[in-house]
């Protein structure tokens, strides 16, 4: 079985980098057609699939291309669809840009929950990737690994040197079965495991690189509503959801890029001061060793 939404989503806001407002709606789609977007401003309206081969950059969020069309920021929402168990999905957009909303995943998951999903037939079986050896990428001390494991396991490490932040590990699983069948029960354990403990934390960003990125063009849509400053001081706009918020929307920015897998891996993916970029790069060697 796989699964599809049981009616659509809408959804309206400002994308983070472009600053731009889209509109997206996502609507149910066939077995088999897995997620992807759809440029509906654009001649031709064209397909742009979420999947690793798509990416085409990784500067501060994970955009996919298909020829000149392009979609920003797709992590947060990709995520959501990918954890709430959603398998196809048609993501129509009206621009460059996935809105931010409120930084975090919630309402694009608390979304996903209130349309519920329903089951469709498929003779594909979406199985997991057993990992048999550890894969793993590295730049200078920041790196991305995934081990063979039991259970589907995402644990993250941050370091910054700001007291408000500091050093954080965070380690979750949506339990030891949840990915691996499509099985109603374990859907249901990740879904909710998600929705309380990841899907709400927020972006975050360092006051003092702010103005920095706003002046290389990007961040152009961040504001204190949605995202989470850090000043030398403390944050600027408190209180926080988690008392570790930040590694918390590491973990959900890492299960958002590597759902462009399709399925999972059945591994312990360990990150440590990774980026979007070492997190795709992980995907990349994932399917690399599935290939060969
Ligand atoms: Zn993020």
């Amino acid at each position: 079985m796989q699964h599809t939404l049981a009616s659509e989503i809408n959804q309206t806001g400002v994308g983070l980098h472009s600053g731009i407002s889209t509109q997206v709606r996502i609507r149910p789609s066939e077995a088999g057609s897995g997620r992807y977007f759809v440029r509906v401003d654009l001649p031709n309206t064209p397909i742009i699939p979420a999947q690793v081969a798509a990416v085409n950059q990784t500067v501060l969020s994970t955009q996919l291309g298909k020829g000149e069309a392009h979609v920003r920021t797709v992590e947060h929402l990709l995520a959501s669809l990918a954890t709430m168990g959603v398998d196809n999905a048609r993501i129509e957009i009206n621009g460059p840009e996935v809105p931010l909303l409120d930084g975090s995943a919630k309402e694009w998951a608390t979304a996903i929950a209130s349309v519920g999903l329903v089951s469709q037939p498929s003779s594909e079986d979406r199985v997991l990737r057993v990992l048999e050896e550890p894969i793993w990428v590295r730049q200078g001390d920041a790196f991305v690994c995934a081990l063979p494991s039991e259970e589907v396991r995402f644990t993250y490490g941050i370091d910054f040197d700001v007291k408000a932040i500091g050093n954080q590990w965070y380690s979750w699983s949506p339990g030891s079965d949840s990915f691996a069948t499509a099985r109603g029960a374990s859907r249901t354990n990740f879904a909710e495991s998600f929705l309380t403990e990841i899907a709400p934390a927020r972006t975050f960003g360092l006051l003092h690189q702010i103005e920095q990125l706003q002046q290389s063009g990007l961040i152009k849509g961040g504001s204190l509503d949605n995202a989470l400053v850090c000043g030398p001081e403390g944050w600027l706009n408190p209180p926080l959801r988690f008392a570790n918020e930040p590694v918390r929307h590491k973990i959900l920015d890492l299960v958002g890029d590597l759902s462009l897998l399709g399925t999972f891996p059945c591994a312990h993916v360990l990150a440590y001061k990774a980026s979007h970029n070492l997190h795709i790069q992980l995907a990349q060697r994932i399917l690399e060793l599935a290939d060969g």
